[in-house]
Parts: structure tokens; C-alpha cells; sequence
């Protein structure tokens, strides 16, 4: 695989020039003289873009080169006016890492949650900074426009070995650098929006061989990770065809059609000596000491490998849920805090939180939070930082729920007015009179009223028919309108009808 992604610099890799990253609406508006490649110009190197690159190394375990250099890359296209790309070809920034994400063995979109996974390891061969080229687009008129807004935005190339043996195992790998990308912060890397671009290089081998069939083809131009996937998985099918018929497989990029679900031919693929590779004479040689390789290392924030093994220790949450808040990491946060306020309350409510306590409540809360509140958020358009419910709010809500001070219906919708308007859910409980009824006294009222009232279903009771408590059951639960305490219920009737 080959990855780019543009790097969420201030400005642009050589010049002064703000980077837009593909979102500034004007064209040609953040251009000079340096990015638009006049004669004469000198370009400045980026010393955050360097940070990014050798951060995005240390996440991946790479070697940092101590010694490093940009070159020139030659060739001639509309889009670069230099013609060359300052990019770097001997001294990459990073080279020799690895990426460790798992993998579902069945398919999970079959909705196989609790599906087997294995761990996959992923070589990186190599991580170096260049330079992405200007846009082009083309009109049907015939006439083509250039927009030099993205001219010399800092582009990260990773390319990792050939360990990757399937397409789902492409996509993973794909969806993982994504995730660490935006954790150390060095790029949102939105495949829509060209942030993140990901090439194939696919080529089969015999079963049980170990020599490939020598001929790469590169899939380029997909802009979603279902596309990777696909897009794989046509182009192993197309190969093996070809040479289950003793066809020749011509190297050369190909593209996806997404509406047609193919690869089609785009052009017959150049050699890398084609771009007679040298050192940039506008541009010293650096040098990221041993020093400078601590100092970014002390500033990598938490991996995503990391948390999701401290989650999986601390909150004792299954797989399948420490993935939801490992991936959406915002909400992860979120969960942290709610925990970290749910031990408080159930310990001013003079609970004893033990681990079995602790692992209850956080799968509880955990529950209430990615599925019931994250439906109100995905249908409301609510992002994490929109929300109104402040964590000390939700966790007394859990607090609630499982001190059996409300039950299920009127903690939705409690949950739903608090998502409204950020109240505090036992003063929404005391308003809107949702209080679970646990008070003996008032309890047995009704239940010996009802008792009373209903002589045969008592009769069958005590005649063996188990199931006409459930009918009982029924009328307690609607004379109080849903809010008597079920279990407690449920024990005086049994006792009375002894
Ligand atoms: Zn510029």
C-alpha cells in the first residue's frame, strides 16, 4: 500500500502561504511566488511538517534517519510548474516500522460482532515528506483550469512492505493509520476530501508458492475504505483469471468505477529511474538528532493499541465496546469521565464499589451511552462536543438506573429531556413524577388491594398456575403507571400468597 496524506500544517511546505488543506473555497487565493514555482523563488523548508512526519514515525515504531535530504523528483505535468516535486528519495524521515491492528476472521458485516479476530502485522517500509501538486480540473468544453491552492501543501507518503494478504487486511491496515493519524493530530485525513489518498500495488502468487507472477498492478483514485476493499478484491479476481488462462498481466494503474464496481485501465506504469531523482541544491540536508526524536516522543499522546488495552483493563468493557470508544474518541473521553463521576456518586449514596460493582456500572453506563445516547446524537446531527448532558449529569442517571430509582422507560425518557436541555435528571424525575415507587408501605397498599380485587387469579396461583402472577404483576405495574419497583413486586406478591 501507498499512502499520502496531507499534513494539518499552518502554512504550506515551502513557502509562507496559509494551507488550506483542499477546503479554501476561492481559487488561486493562498498562492506566491515560491508555490506557483516562478524562476528565482527559494524554497523554506516546514519544520512542523517535519514534526508531523517523524511523529507519525515514532507511532509506528520506524528508525527516525538521523541524517535526511529532499530531492528532486523530474517529470513534466500541467499540474507542477517547476517541473519537478521536491520530494525524498534515499534519506526518508522514517524508514523501517511496523502497525499491529486486528482483524475479523468472519465477516463482520454480517453483523458477527462477537466474530474471532486475529492480529496482523504490517510492515512499514518507509515515510517521507513531499510536496502535493496544484489541482486540475476538467471541463467538458474542452478547456482545463489550474488551481494552485494545493500547490506545495505538505504531503506525507507511507508505503508499507508486502505483508498484506487480503483486501479486508488492506482496508484494516487503511482504517488504522487513519486512526493514529488523527490521534497524534498531524492530519483529520477525510478520505473524501483528498486528505488521505490510498494506492494498491496487488499481484498474485500460486497457492503454496512463494514467488510472485512479477507483474504489480497499482489501483488508484478511491476515496473510501468500502472502495479499497472492493476494489482489492475485483482486481484479485480479474489477475487470477488472466493467469488461470496463461494470459500475461500487463503492469500498468488502473482505476475504480465505482457505479460499474470495476478497475479500468488508466496508464502503462513508468519506472521510478524515469524521474532522475537528485538532491535539491536550494535545500540543505537536516539532521533529526537523537535529541529532537525524545522530545517528539515525550509529546505522542495515547495510540490507539494503548487505549484500547487500558479500557479493556480498566473498565473491563467487551471488545466490541472498547472499539466504538477507541474509534470515536470523543466519546471515549466522555465515557472516562462519566466512570470516573459514577464512583463518586454511588459512594455518596453510601455504596461499596468493588470490582464487581465497578465492572456492572460501566457496562451499564457504557450501554446507555453507545446505544441510547448515541441515537439521540446521530439523529439530532449532535457531535460529542455539542452535547448539553454534562458527565456528572449522565453518570447520576446510570447512578439511578441501577439503584432502581427509575426503571427503563423513564430513564429514556428522562435521557431524552436531559439531551434537550442539559437538566439534571432527578429534578426531571421529580417533575414529571418518574420516580420508581420503592416504598414498602405504599406498595403493599396496592398490592392488597389488588390481591383483593382479583380473587380467581389468586385461586389459580395457589392451584399451580405459576403465570397468573404475571397478571397480577400487570395490574400492580398499571395502577401506579408503570413506576412500581418491579422486583420488590414481584417478592410481596409471592410472600402473600403463600
Ligand atoms: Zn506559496
Amino acid at each position: 500500500m501507498e499512502i499520502h496524506v496531507e499534513l494539518d500544517t499552518e502554512t504550506k511546505m515551502f513557502c509562507g502561504c496559509k494551507n488550506g488543506m483542499g477546503l479554501e473555497k476561492e481559487p488561486n487565493k493562498n498562492i506566491c511566488p515560491v508555490c506557483t514555482g516562478q524562476p528565482g523563488a527559494t524554497p523554506v523548508p516546514n519544520a512542523q511538517a517535519v514534526d508531523f512526519v517523524a511523529q507519525a514515525g515514532l507511532a509506528l515504531q520506524c528508525v527516525i534517519s538521523e541524517e535526511s535530504k529532499f530531492d528532486r523528483k523530474n517529470y513534466f505535468y500541467p499540474d507542477l510548474p517547476k517541473g519537478y516535486q521536491i520530494s525524498q528519495y534515499d534519506l526518508p524521515i522514517c524508514r523501517d516500522g511496523k502497525i499491529e491492528f486486528q482483524v475479523y476472521k468472519n465477516d463482520e458485516d454480517k453483523g458477527n460482532t462477537q466474530a474471532e479476530t486475529y492480529t496482523k502485522t504490517v510492515g512499514i517500509h518507509r515515510i517521507h515528506l513531499e510536496e502535493d501538486t496544484a489541482k486540475l480540473t476538467h471541463s467538458t468544453g474542452g478547456n482545463s483550469l489550474v488551481d494552485f491552492n494545493r500547490s506545495s501543501v505538505p504531503l506525507m507518503e507511507l508505503v508499507s512492505e508486502p505483508d498484506i494478504t487480503s483486501a479486508k487486511e488492506a482496508r484494516k491496515f487503511c482504517e488504522e493509520l487513519q486512526l493514529i493519524f488523527r490521534y497524534i493530530g498531524i492530519s483529520p485525513a477525510d478520505m473524501e476530501k483528498g486528505q488521505m489518498r490510498c494506492e494498491a500495488n496487488i499481484s498474485l502468487h500460486k497457492e503454496g508458492e512463494d514467488v510472485l507472477s512479477g507483474t504489480k498492478v497499482e489501483l488508484k483514485n478511491i476515496n473510501s475504505f468500502r472502495a479499497i476493499e472492493k476494489g482489492i478484491e475485483y482486481e484479485i479476481e480479474r489477475q487470477a483469471e488472466l493467469l488461470d488462462n496463461g494470459e500475461e498481466v500487463v503492469q500498468e494503474t488502473r482505476g475504480w468505477d465505482e457505479n460499474k464496481g470495476e478497475t479500468f485501465s488508466q496508464r502503462k506504469k513508468e519506472n521510478a529511474d524515469d524521474y532522475r531523482y537528485f538532491p535539491d541544491p536550494d535545500l540543505q540536508p537536516f539532521n533529526l538528532s537523537k535529541d529532537y526524536q525524545q522530545k517528539l516522543m515525550n509529546k505522542l499522546p495515547e495510540l490507539p493499541n494503548e487505549r484500547r488495552e487500558r479500557f479493556q483493563k480498566e473498565y473491563n468493557l467487551l471488545p466490541e465496546n472498547v472499539e466504538v470508544l477507541t474509534v470515536n474518541r470523543d466519546l471515549g473521553n466522555y465515557f472516562e469521565q462519566v466512570a470516573s463521576e459514577l464512583t463518586e456518586w454511588l459512594r455518596a449514596e453510601g455504596e461499596k464499589v468493588d470490582d464487581k460493582v465497578r465492572t456492572k456500572v460501566y457496562r451499564l453506563a457504557n450501554s446507555y451511552l453507545i446505544t441510547n445516547l448515541a441515537k439521540l446524537m446521530s439523529d439530532n446531527g449532535a457531535e460529542v462536543s455539542d452535547l448539553k448532558i454534562t458527565a456528572e449529569n449522565f453518570a447520576e442517571l446510570i447512578k439511578m438506573i441501577y439503584l432502581g430509582e427509575i426503571n427503563s422507560s423513564a430513564a429514556q425518557t428522562i435521557l431524552e429531556e436531559m439531551f434537550k436541555t442539559g437538566g439534571d435528571p432527578s429534578h426531571i424525575a421529580e417533575e414529571k413524577d418518574l420516580k420508581q415507587v420503592s416504598d414498602t408501605g405504599e406498595l403493599e397498599e396496592v398490592v392488597d388491594k389488588i390481591l383483593a380485587d382479583n380473587p380467581s387469579a389468586v385461586e389459580d396461583y395457589k392451584a399451580g398456575k405459576e403465570n397468573s402472577i404475571k397478571f397480577l404483576m400487570g395490574q400492580v405495574m398499571a395502577v401506579t403507571k408503570g413506576k412500581a419497583n418491579p422486583p420488590m413486586v414481584l417478592e410481596m406478591l409471592k410472600e402473600k400468597m403463600k
